[in-house]
């Protein structure tokens, strides 16, 4: 080996010190992501999406008739890992093999709501927030006092209207503070009123004044997604964000079988969004998507319809992740344990930027998912 100049010694040691001092910043200097597509299903429990439906929640038990059940047809198989395909078939022959998910108590991963609360508000103010306020304490219609990610993108220059937000239920404008935030929020029986018009928003809106009203505060999930997905392909957002909540309404009324369809639904709503997007030149190779639940719910035989502070299974979470930059580690076990309130500062990890930088209180990212993570 040839013997270096003393100074091609100190050039070298500069640039390898420096590639370490790069590398420790990995998680927000080397990723791939440049948008974030992000959906969440209102109070689908960790159970129903590990492993599957429950057997003493189908309604027909008798004996000679249980086989007649839909539902048990639908969703009734022999072991868990079938139930679960069957019933969420995305998920598990997709994300499970190319991304990321949390949230399986049963193997030692535990994803949890940090608020205390346990319902709708205060859960996706800690996921846009990034913590759990106390004085966010109720599902009424008043303005979040608190930053959220969306908003904090939105105010950056390379992001600023290009992110979204589609919502089912028609507090999502009061939770992102539209009046401060200035996003683009479309909630409820909103009509679709942003950016050009077009026969699909036409239709869409249309379809919103026409439906019988089931729920005073959301349509069904289908008009939110279907104006979501023309937003997407028309607008191409950096940021866009779902939420649908037929899973929480159906559960409320005791529908299992109903409760069941829509987290099946939600799971093709995923698969939509996510091929939509990799069909799309912008999106293709350099986009995350993010799937998670607002809250859970109790046990089952009885506690399963309902959630909040009295019921402390409700607290358990679930979260699923997959992009370019997490590694396909699958379903995960004997992992940490996730939170909710770490969900803001994960999205923008993925961006590269620190959200927790800007709101210190906020949970820290998910490093496990992001570049370099294990
Ligand atoms: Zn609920």
């Amino acid at each position: 080996m040839k013997s270096c100049p003393r100074s091609i010694m100190t050039l070298v040691l500069f640039l390898v010190l420096s590639a370490l001092a790069h590398a420790a910043d990995a998680p927000f200097q080397t990723h791939r992501t440049q948008n974030i597509i992000f959906v969440m299903t209102d109070g689908l429990r960790w159970q129903e999406v590990f492993t599957g439906a429950e057997e003493r929640l189908f309604k027909r038990q008798e004996a000679e008739k249980k086989d007649l059940d839909p539902a048990r047809i639908a969703f009734w198989r022999d072991s868990p890992e079938a139930r679960r395909e069957a019933l969420m078939p995305f998920l598990w022959h997709v994300v499970a093999k190319e991304g990321q998910l949390f949230g399986n108590q049963n193997k030692g991963s535990v994803a949890q709501v940090t608020n205390g609360f346990n319902f709708s508000y205060p859960g996706y103010s800690e996921v846009f927030c990034g913590f759990g306020d106390p004085a966010v304490n109720s599902n009424n219609k008043t303005y979040n006092p608190n930053l959220n990610v969306l908003e904090w993108l939105n105010n950056m220059k390379q992001y600023h209207g290009k992110v979204a937000a589609f919502g089912a239920w028609d507090l999502f404008p009061f939770i992102l503070n539209v009046k401060r935030s200035g996003l683009l929020v479309n909630a409820g029986y909103e009509p679709m009123t942003f950016g050009k018009p077009t026969p699909e928003y036409a239709l869409l809106n249309r379809l919103k004044q026409e439906t019988i009203r089931y729920w005073a505060g959301e349509p069904f999930d289908s008009l939110t997604l279907e104006t979501a997905l023309v937003y997407l392909q028309r607008e191409k957002p950096r940021v866009l964000y779902v939420s649908l909540g037929e899973t929480d309404e159906w559960a409320h009324e005791g529908r299992y079988d109903k409760y069941l369809e829509s987290a099946r639904r939600a799971d093709a709503a995923l698969k939509t969004l996510w091929e939509t997007a990799q069909s799309m030149r912008k999106y293709r190779g350099k986009t995350t998507l993010i799937f998670c639940a607002d809250h859970g719910r109790g046990n089952a035989p009885e506690e399963w319809k309902s959630h909040g502070e009295k019921i402390d299974a409700s607290k358990n979470i679930w979260m699923a992740f997959i992009g370019p930059d997490t590694a396909p580690l699958g379903e995960r076990s004997q992992t940490d344990r996730v939170t909710e309130s770490q969900v803001a500062a994960t999205v923008a990890a993925f961006l590269g930027e620190d959200f927790s930088a800007a709101v210190p209180k906020a949970g820290k990212p998910i490093s496990a998912v992001l570049a370099g993570g294990k």
